[in-house]
């Protein structure tokens, strides 16, 4: 089971799931996964080189969704750097815009398998877009819609829960 918020434009239907997401490289870095299943993602993660928690915000004045990638210390078993890591996500992230943060402390308690509930965390600090230098938030309710741009984000469902496949 994940937990999710959903919201629903009042005007033009158009639905936003917010969801904390984990994400992994596979083992030659020409795969990109963000994802949500738990099961199938501790196993990807014990082999990926690479990999970390995501999430996503929006920007109202670019009118795009940014998502940002956070890298721990024990995640990032290559040790590449931001830029290292920045290209190989910009080529493979299907979000134009990404940011990429590389914390300098490991994310598991040190423990040394990767639990998948710690990347879980969403993040509490302010982040501004790469762009546009905007501050940026999670959707949010009331939310001037980014489709129709005239409609709001309704909350359709908070914490619903979803079945994980
Ligand atoms: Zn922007
Ligand atoms: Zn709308």
């Amino acid at each position: 089971m994940v937990v999710v918020d959903t919201f629903i434009c009042s005007d033009c239907g158009y639905k936003y799931t917010n969801k904390a997401e984990i994400f992994y490289f596979n083992e030659d870095f020409k795969e990109l996964e963000v994802t949500l299943k738990l099961t199938l993602t501790l196993r990807n993660l014990s082999k990926s080189p690479l990999y970390g928690s995501a999430h996503e915000k929006y920007c109202p004045k670019c009118n795009e969704f940014i998502r940002t990638y956070n890298i721990y210390k024990n995640t990032n078993k290559k040790n590449l750097s931001r830029e290292e890591i920045n290209s190989k996500i910009n080529q493979l992230s299907k979000t134009r815009i990404n940011i990429v943060n590389i914390k300098s402390t490991s994310n598991n308690n040190g423990e040394k398998k990767p639990s998948v509930s710690s990347y879980m965390k969403v993040k509490k600090e302010d982040e501004y877009c790469p762009i546009c230098g905007e501050k940026i938030y999670a959707v949010y309710n009331d939310m001037e819609c980014p489709k129709c741009m005239k409609g709001k984000l309704n909350i359709q469902c908070r914490v619903c829960k979803i079945d994980r496949r």
